[in-house]
């Protein structure tokens, strides 16, 4: 039997909490939908019931209270910069926001659902055909890891170019679910399992992220990919230093989450580079190989720190 097709569309966010209950288990949250009807259409992810969360207003605010910055979910990639204030603090930010995809879809895709986008492997990112011909991957009906030949740990990598820099940048982000609201540093949302790559729970709505006012912080964002348009990460770095000296190391598109070290700028800037290499876990699953991969990340987080000590 062919399940019954919902397209919901909440004018809350308590609304969209009830709606997301009520088919809980067989529903997904739309913001800009470049991601998810994506997969969805690629047969990769098999949903009945579309809750599009783009009429709600309480998520489109960007607002200042007292020292932090709360930037709403639904804010797209594209009208980040119309905000005199991110530009001032933060423009690693908007230099990020402008590495994502295109044009177009910037003006579409939203901040929240770019920090909830989907993990992604080039055996997994193919259509329905395709994967059927290679007997599907872990990620998706098979069982079995076509990168590494495992059965047992999925690598599709974390493709989120704006995650990293927030990361670097001590970014939290606001839940909100039946329970009521919480607030959790980013970083803590991504499990590392690239089969269910984040923890937050599924009927809750991202509401804000949270970006501190009261530490500045320099930021060196990097991306490699094989185009300058539209072609997702193979490798993304953000590395900053707070004004109380903490140094971030934000490594994406290497591992199923981001890698973070902290260290500080007096520390052994060596090592923090050689930990972030050993704690990413690079497999063949991108357009470049493993190897080339992991020695960009290298060149790019030596760069990145030579450039915060100038
Ligand atoms: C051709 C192409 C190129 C792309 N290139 C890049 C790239 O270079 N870098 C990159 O990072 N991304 C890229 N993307 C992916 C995508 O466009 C972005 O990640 C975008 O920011 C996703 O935002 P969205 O609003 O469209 O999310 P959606 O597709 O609407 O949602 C993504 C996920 O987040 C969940 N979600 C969204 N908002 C909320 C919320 N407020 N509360 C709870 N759950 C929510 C959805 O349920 C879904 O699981 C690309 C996509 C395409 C099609």
């Amino acid at each position: 039997m062919i399940a019954e097709k919902k397209y919901l569309k909440p004018s809350t966010i308590a609304e969209a909490i009830k709606f997301a209950n009520d088919f809980i288990d067989d529903f997904c949250f739309v913001a800009g939908g470049t991601d998810v009807l994506v997969n969805k259409f690629q047969g990769n992810k098999d949903i009945s019931c579309l809750i599009d969360i783009s009429n709600i207003p309480e998520l489109k605010k960007v607002s200042v209270l007292k020292d932090k910055l709360n930037i709403g979910a639904l804010t797209t990639l594209e009208s980040l910069k119309q905000h005199d204030i991110i530009e001032e603090r933060f423009p690693a930010l908007l230099i990020a926001a402008q590495e994502v995809a295109s044009p177009m879809l910037r003006k579409t895709a939203t901040i929240g659902g770019n920090v909830l986008c989907e993990n992604r492997c080039s055996f997994y990112n193919q259509s329905e055909w395709w994967r059927e011909a290679i007997g599907y991957c872990l990620k998706c009906e098979g069982d079995i890891c076509i990168a590494t030949g495992g059965k047992k740990a999925c690598f599709s990598k974390f493709v989120s170019d704006t995650a990293p820099v927030l990361i670097s940048l001590g970014a939290k982000i606001e839940l909100m679910d039946i329970n009521g609201c919480k607030t959790v540093d980013l970083e803590s949302i991504y499990t590392g399992d690239g089969i269910k790559p984040r923890n937050v729970p599924e009927t809750a709505i991202l509401k804000n992220i949270i970006l501190p006012l009261d530490i500045h912080f320099k930021v060196i964002f990097k991306k490699l990919r094989p185009r300058q348009a539209v072609d997702f990460t193979s490798l993304t770095t953000a590395v900053s230093l707070s004004s109380n000296g903490n140094l971030r190391l934000v490594v994406g598109g290497c591992d199923p989450k981001p890698v973070v070290i902290d260290g500080s700028i007096d520390g052994n800037l060596e090592e923090y580079i050689k930990k972030a290499l050993a704690k990413s876990r690079v497999v063949d699953n991108d357009y470049y190989s493993r190897k080339y991969r992991r020695d960009m990340m290298k060149l790019f987080l030596e760069e990145s720190v030579n450039e915060l000590l100038k």
